[in-house]
């Protein structure tokens, strides 16, 4: 199955990327986690993206065109995959289109921006991994240490409350227009947000039928 996860920065993309990959046993390919281990291990990608990211801004497509279809080509996505956060401009779309990459669904998670702006000072994300946590929603069993590898949990610097402004400005002018993309092609869900993780995830198994 391949699977796109649009939604707001913080809409739960991540948290529910990772639901799915378990029981569909398929991977999740995050641009956001790529890049910000690119900038970690200081490669011409992450030097490159680096401003854009601190600024909220959206990284050129042309980076993450190519990002993702290496991606896509390894072999752990012979069976399908997860894109979350990418596509996340039209063009992006398009060259997907054009690369032969086809979807089963666009699951589109619906969150207002007033939720989105709290729920960001208690986001935290693994340093390692790049797993995501929220200090009320979704603890680690131990404070501060990745459930997952044993990495530390950090605040992002872009889920400082100006980024997260500016990046929702950037959602609603570049991606939410993929919606309407999808839509045309038949392969839109929109899934309204729960209120709970678990609540929202079976939201989504059930618009996939899984
Ligand atoms: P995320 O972790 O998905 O919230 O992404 C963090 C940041 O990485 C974004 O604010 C962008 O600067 C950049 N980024 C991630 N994915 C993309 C994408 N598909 N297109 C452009 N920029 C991206």
């Amino acid at each position: 199955m391949k699977l796109i996860l649009l939604g707001a920065p913080g809409a739960g993309k991540g948290t529910q990327a990772e639901i799915l990959s378990e029981k569909l046993g398929i991977p999740t390919i995050s641009t956001g986690n790529i890049l910000r281990a690119a900038i970690k291990e200081g490669t011409p990608v992450g030097l490159k993206a680096k401003a854009f990211m601190d600024a909220g801004r959206l990284v050129p497509d042309e980076v993450i065109t190519g990002i993702v279809a290496e991606r896509v080509a390894r072999e752990d996505c012979a069976n399908g995959f997860i894109l979350d956060g990418v596509p996340r401009t039209l063009g992006q779309a398009r060259a997907l289109d054009a690369a032969g990459v086809t979807f089963d669904a666009v699951l589109s998670i619906e969150v207002s921006d007033g939720e989105i702006e709290e729920r960001m000072s208690g986001r935290r994300v693994c340093v390692k991994c790049g797993a995501p946590y929220h200090v009320k929603a979704h603890p680690p069993a131990r404070e501060g240490v990745c459930d997952h590898c044993g990495g530390a949990l950090e605040h992002r610097e872009d889920d400082q409350p100006e980024t997260v402004r500016r990046r929702l400005e950037v959602y609603h002018a570049e991606t939410e227009p993929l919606k309407g993309y999808y839509e045309a092609k038949g392969i839109l869900s929109p899934v309204a947000n729960q209120g709970s993780i678990e609540g929202t995830s079976r939201v989504i198994m059930e618009a996939l039928g899984v």
